[in-house]
Parts: structure tokens; C-alpha cells; sequence
């Protein structure tokens, strides 16, 4: 069975282009059937919060990225790396290396100065017949990978087809090394990545394509461990519309902020996959289409550029097909948040105003921005009130207002038909009475059907605005 995993190192928010890694492998495992691990990358321990873990959990829970397993953290498994390193000491595939820092300085600098590439020479790897240098007094050593020295490593990426590096390329990688207190030693990233995915039975790895470099390290170990391999996919990089890789100087990089920003997870979610993966023409799906549809194929080889106005014609499709109810939880939130109106209570009123402004909106904050005149005072521009609410509508008004008070029921029928009347007694057309109206009462100039507007509205709220 398919097991994916997302491995982000709890060193900040979760970043978009870990988000759409993690969709493209919950979608995939989602796809088959098969398992979402959650995994917690904190070996190094000084950029590592409980913070940022927090966050991150938080940002895929909205998104509703849910995990079969997990959330293992790797400073919880540091026993079994120690188990595995041991091992490989055993079995050959791993070595002691004395070398100083000052030593391995040294190392670069001659082969720099003789026009070499810096790497380890190998010259703790033990080989038939050669001598090892004698072990110094008081050194903890480090334990290196004995990695092969010629051939190729090479693997078929699910996104960008055969690659293949050579051998020659990468030297003895580090896996454990001392802690500087004396505590307990510490193994490498590359390492802990390898152990993990075998230990949890990765099918697929599916990550960004700033990993490439590290998967024929991570294979090599692999294979010395006698690990089957798994499916390797490296998607390209996320590039902000001016090319360069998109980082925080294009707006915000962190997912969970766009759930402050009033984007619905499944926009945000239908705009990630978008971002370097396809099917047909289609650009508006569901969550539920992504996950049929997402079999591992047509995912894009080519990074993809952010487009903010997309995302947001995204976003405005999903928002209107979302629930009522739904939405009104959320704008209230968002009337919290941005000092809209306070204490809004989400009830089926709130619903209803949701449903007969969304259409209008890309965001929930958009939506919280025109929800605000049924719970809080409005104060008409004066441009709007010079240009439509002059002398001459005034009594058109205070008859509005009188019909509107005397009305048996307060539903958008029995307010159209009192507006009607009233153009008809003063002969005014529907916009000369509609507009000055939505002026005073909504505090704006155009609004959905004034006679919807004005009945989800408290009728003395109506009154007292129209006659102010
Ligand atoms: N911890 C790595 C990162 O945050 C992920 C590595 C991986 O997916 O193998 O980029």
C-alpha cells in the first residue's frame, strides 16, 4: 500500500511550498488508499520551537490535510538512529573518523590550492590492506557513510523523469557526530531522513526540488542498509511573479496566513494543486475531484509562478458554493478580528447575509467588510450624499420610511412593494429612490437588491437611518 509523508522541520510556519508538498502526498496516499505520515524534522535542536510545531499543526489542520500517523518527532528516535549506526559500524558500511576540524581545513585547502573540488579524502576508510592512522588520545570521532567510490546512483523522479548522479560526486557523508557536551551523539539530516522512511515504510517521497542533491545520498544509505527504495518526486520550486523564488518580499509565504486573509481552505487547496500539477483544462475542483484525480501523473517538471489574482478567482468560486452556515462562522470570526463589530452572534441571520453578499466577494474578509453595516453605525461619503440624496428625494424618503413602518410584515416582498409605491406617488424611477436609500442605510451607493439588503436588516435600524 502507498505511504506518504510530510517532513517539515519545525523551524518556522508552514511555508506554501511545504503545504503543496504536503497535498500532492496526502492527495496521492488519498488517491490509493493508503497512509499520510506526519513527521517532525527537530534535530536541530536550536532552530527547533514547540512554536513552530504548533503552527504547522494548525496550518494543516485547516487545510484538512489529515495524517494517519504521526506526528513522530525525530528527537524521540534518536535511540534508533544510534541502533542503526552501530549496525552499520558492524556490517562495514559505516566508519570512525578522527579527523579535527583543523585537519579537515587543512584537507580543503590543499585540494583547493592544487585546483581540486574540497571532499573527504577517505583517509579513516578502512580498505583491505590499508593502515589506518593511529587513533588519537581524547578524540570523540565522528561516523561516516562508506559510500560507494565509483558508478552511478541514479532513480526515475516521478515528477522529473531519470536522474542520475555519479558517485565520484559525494563523499563520505557524516551520520553521527559527537555532541559537543558529552551527551548523546547526533545524527545528520540526510541520515535521520533514510532511517525514517525505511523504518516507516515510505512508499513515495514527494518533496521540493531543493532535496534533489540529497537523494543519491539518501539512496546509497539505503541500499547499504538493504532498504527497498522508494518512489522519489522532486517538484520545482514555487516562484513569486517576478521569477525569483518566492519568498516573503511577494507577500505572505507562511499558508496559515491566508486563513487570516478570508481564503477558504478548499480555494487555497484548489490553487496549490494548480500550482504544478493538472488535469485537462479543469481549474476549479473540489477536494473531493483532487483526490480521484490525483494519481502521481502530470505534475509539472516546470516551476509555477504565484499569481495572487488567481488564488483569489479561486477562492471567489469556492466561496460561493460554501455553505451558509459555514460562512457566517467565519466572517463573525473575521468582524472580530479586524474590529469590525463585536460580540456577532452566528445564527441564521448572519447566514442569510453570507449568502446574499457572497457572490460579490473573493474573501470572507471582503464578505466581513460588507456584513459590517448590519452591525455597525455606516457614514455615507459625502460625495454620496451630495450627489444622491439631494433635497429633492427628501420627501420620497419620509414616505418610504412611514410605508415601511406600517408594513404587517418585514420580508423583501412587502418592502419591494412599499418602495414601488412610493416612486409611484412621487414619480420618481426605481434607481432615484433605490440609490439614495442604500446610501443611508448601507452606507454604500450599490448593493445587492435593495429589498434583500433592507430585510435582513433590523426594521427600526431601517427606519432610523432613512429619516436621519
Ligand atoms: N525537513 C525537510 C524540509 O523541511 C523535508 C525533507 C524531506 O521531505 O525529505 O524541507
Amino acid at each position: 500500500t502507498v505511504r506518504t509523508r510530510i517532513a517539515p522541520s519545525p523551524t518556522g510556519f508552514l511555508h506554501l511550498g511545504t503545504a503543496r508538498v504536503a497535498l500532492f502526498s496526502w492527495a496521492f496516499a488519498r488517491h490509493h488508499g493508503g497512509s499520510f505520515v506526519l513527521r517532525i524534522e527537530d534535530t536541530d535542536v536550536a532552530r527547533s520551537t514547540q512554536a513552530a510545531v504548533d503552527s504547522i499543526i494548525e496550518a494543516m489542520h485547516w487545510l484538512e490535510l489529515d495524517h494517519d500517523e504521526g506526528p513522530y518527532y525525530q528527537m524521540q528516535r534518536l535511540e534508533r538512529y544510534a541502533e542503526v549506526v552501530q549496525q552499520m559500524l558492524a556490517a562495514g558500511t559505516a566508519y570512525h573518523c578522527y579527523c579535527s576540524p583543523q585537519e579537515l581545513d587543512e584537507m580543503r585547502e590543499a585540494q583547493r590550492a592544487a585546483g581540486l573540488k574540497p571532499r573527504y579524502d577517505g583517509r579513516w576508510r578502512p580498505e583491505a590492506g590499508k593502515t589506518l592512522p593511529a587513533v588519537p588520545a581524547g578524540v570523540r570521532p565522528v561516523v561516516r557513510f562508506r559510500n560507494p567510490l565509483g558508478g552511478q546512483v541514479a532513480w526515475d523522479d516521478m515528477i522529473k523523469g531519470p536522474i542520475s548522479f555519479s558517485n565520484e560526486e559525494l563523499d563520505d557523508l557524516i551520520i553521527m557526530r559527537p555532541a559537543p557536551d558529552g551527551a548523546s551523539d547526533i545524527p545528520t539530516y540526510n541520515f535521520c531522513v533514510v532511517v525514517d522512511d525505511i523504518d516507516m515504510r515510505i512508499t513515495h517521497v514527494i518533496r521540493g526540488d531543493d532535496h534533489v542533491n540529497n537523494t543519491p545520498r539518501q539512496i546509497n544509505i539505503m541500499r547499504a542498509l538493504g532498504a527497498p527504495l522508494p518512489v522519489f518526486g522532486h517538484a520545482p520550486m514555487i516562484l513569486g511573479p517576478d521569477g525569483e523564488k518566492l519568498s516573503k518580499r511577494h507577500g505572505a509565504v507562511s499558508a496559515i496566513q491566508y486563513r487570516d486573509e478570508g481564503y477558504l481552505p478548499e480555494g487555497m487547496l484548489n490553487y496549490l494543486a494548480r500550482l504544478g500539477w493538472s488535469h485537462g483544462d479543469e481549474e476549479l475542483f473540489t477536494r473531493e475531484q483532487m483526490v480521484s484525480w490525483f494519481d502521481g501523473s502530470h505534475l509539472a517538471k516546470s516551476p509555477a509562478q504565484w499569481d495572487p489574482a488567481k488564488l483569489r478567482w479561486v477562492n471567489a468560486h469556492h466561496l460561493k458554493l460554501a455553505d451558509n452556515a459555514r460562512l457566517a462562522g467565519l466572517v463573525a470570526q473575521q468582524m472580530e478580528r479586524l474590529g469590525l463589530a463585536a460580540g456577532v452572534a452566528v445564527d441564521e441571520r448572519l447566514a442569510a447575509r453570507c449568502g446574499l453578499f457572497k457572490d460579490r466577494c473573493a474573501t470572507t474578509v471582503e464578505l466581513a467588510g460588507w456584513l459590517a453595516m448590519y452591525y455597525a453605525e455606516v457614514t455615507p461619503t459625502p460625495e454620496d450624499l451630495a450627489q444622491h440624496v439631494g433635497d429633492a428625494v427628501r420627501p420620497a424618503l419620509a414616505t418610504l420610511a412611514d410605508a415601511l413602518q406600517a408594513l404587517p410584515a418585514w420580508d423583501a416582498a412587502s418592502i419591494s412593494a412599499a418602495i414601488k409605491t412610493t416612486i409611484a406617488q412621487h414619480g420618481l424611477k426605481m434607481p432615484q429612490l433605490a440609490v439614495p436609500v442604500r446610501v443611508l442605510v448601507c452606507g454604500r451607493a450599490q448593493t445587492p437588491s435593495v429589498d434583500a439588503v433592507l430585510a435582513l436588516f433590523d426594521r427600526a435600524i431601517v427606519l432610523e437611518r432613512l429619516r436621519r
